[in-house]
């Protein structure tokens, strides 16, 4: 009888998984995959990625994970996920019948010249209205929501009275052509953590895909707050003096 005991056990559907699909199957719900689902149909939910608009992206170490371009977001699955080398560009895994993520250059930015851990793009119509209602920056000061969000220049989070700024920048006719006006962006404001854009949405990221979310919670809050403050004719930033 042959001794079978230091094989390794090898299920029927672990061979059936073509190799490259390895990076995107786990039964864990953190794995990148998975959350990115969860976290489209929560994002789904709240309006922000409607008619497949938005997309979110996170990396783990040096594999960036992406949603696919034109897949409804709330019917999102894992094997639906493009996977990227951070470093090389290249793709690990590209599913054939989706088009990668028109993000894709804006979500590179933010990894590369902010060591994000994970970048969340919406429509949400709170941040479209405040793009109409804002010039060069969306401004506002002295609300609590405001203590969820990162100093970035320093440690800490600001305080309820600090003013959190975010640059605006122009819309353009293709989502790619955006990487240019954001990167200046992300140079010019070293303490935002979020981009919007023009008659279009918000760029958000974050050093964990947790963090991130909290950001783009606790941003969509005070860009919601803030139109609806202006309607009232209250001043977004309040005079301490
Ligand atoms: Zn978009």
């Amino acid at each position: 009888m042959t001794c079978s005991c230091h094989e390794s056990k090898t299920t029927e559907s672990d061979l059936t998984i073509p190799e490259n699909d390895v990076l995107i199957t786990s039964n864990d719900p953190h794995h990148p995959a998975n959350l990115i689902c969860e976290l489209c149909k929560t994002f789904y939910n709240n309006g922000w990625v409607t008619g497949t608009g938005g997309g979110i992206s996170i990396r783990e170490e040096n594999n960036i994970y992406i949603a696919p371009s034109g897949v409804q977001k709330e019917r999102m699955v894992p094997t639906n996920m493009f996977v990227m080398d951070l470093k090389t560009h290249e793709y690990l895994r590209k599913p054939e019948v989706y088009k990668p993520s028109a993000c894709t250059p804006l979500f590179l930015s933010a990894y590369e010249m902010r060591d994000a851990g994970a970048c969340i793009h919406t429509h949400s119509q709170a941040a479209v209205m405040c793009t109409l209602l804002f010039d060069k920056v969306f401004e506002i000061s002295s609300i609590e929501q405001i203590k969820a969000l990162p100093k970035i220049t320093e440690a800490g989070n600001l305080w309820y009275s600090d003013k959190l700024v975010i640059p605006i920048i122009e819309n353009t006719e293709k989502e790619e052509d955006l990487t240019g006006a954001l990167q200046k962006a992300i140079i010019e404001y070293p303490s935002a953590t979020a981009v919007l854009v023009r008659r279009h949405g918000i760029y958000v990221w974050g050093p964990t895909v947790w963090k991130a979310k909290v950001y783009n919670e606790a941003i969509d809050y005070l860009l919601e707050l803030a139109v609806k403050m202006k309607q009232m004719g209250i001043p977004t930033v309040k005079n301490n003096s």
